[in-house]
């Protein structure tokens, strides 16, 4: 596990001054740390019915699509607003500075349906905490919330009181 986290590279400062950037594309072109990454984030769910796994715009999309893949199930995502063609629901969630929207189909869930939501890094959990919001108004039953990386000291769990949280590395911050 040491070396998949040595295959993130951290840029300080970056977008804004006194943000750890975990820049997760060092591993995703490493082929066999993003297959080794996939396997431990997907092999936990095999075979316990999951219907489908959740990503979140943009980088989320490339692990819940790779995870899904491997689970032998669809990916459904959840976009910036304005993106998704079709009838949506919206959830509005808070920013270090302002507010973002995100959105799914209104008919991507089936009530009862088991479902991962997978995203590359658990910050506050701001992010995450809209996503819940959305698949609870679509009664989806949400098995975990899945990241490669979660980053402790922001301390985003706490706003996932209720949900099952995992996350494959952890990084103080
Ligand atoms: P949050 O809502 O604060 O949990 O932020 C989560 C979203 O922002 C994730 O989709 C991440 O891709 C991105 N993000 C937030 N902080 C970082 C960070 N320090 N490094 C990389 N991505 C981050």
């Amino acid at each position: 596990m040491k070396d998949l986290k040595k295959r993130i590279r951290n840029i300080p400062d970056f977008p804004i001054k006194g943000i750890q950037f975990k820049d997760i594309t060092t591993l995703l072109s490493d082929a066999a740390a993003f297959q080794q990454a996939i396997d431990l984030m997907a092999h936990r769910h095999f075979h316990k019915g999951v219907e489908a796994v959740v990503g979140i715009e943009a980088r989320g999309f490339v692990m819940g699509a790779a995870m899904a893949y491997k689970l032998g199930v669809g990916v459904i995502l959840v976009r910036k607003a304005g993106k998704l063609p079709y009838r949506t629901v919206a959830a509005e969630y808070a920013l270090e500075y302002g507010k973002d929207k995100l959105e799914m189909h209104e008919d991507a869930i089936r009530p009862g349906m088991k479902v991962i939501v997978a995203d590359d890094v658990l910050a506050t959990g701001g992010t995450v905490s809209a996503v819940v919001d959305l698949l609870k108004r679509l009664e989806a039953d949400i098995i975990e919330c899945a990241f490669l990386a979660e980053l402790t000291d922001l301390k985003g769990r706490k706003k996932l009181k209720g949900q099952k949280v995992f996350s494959l590395l952890k990084f103080k911050e």
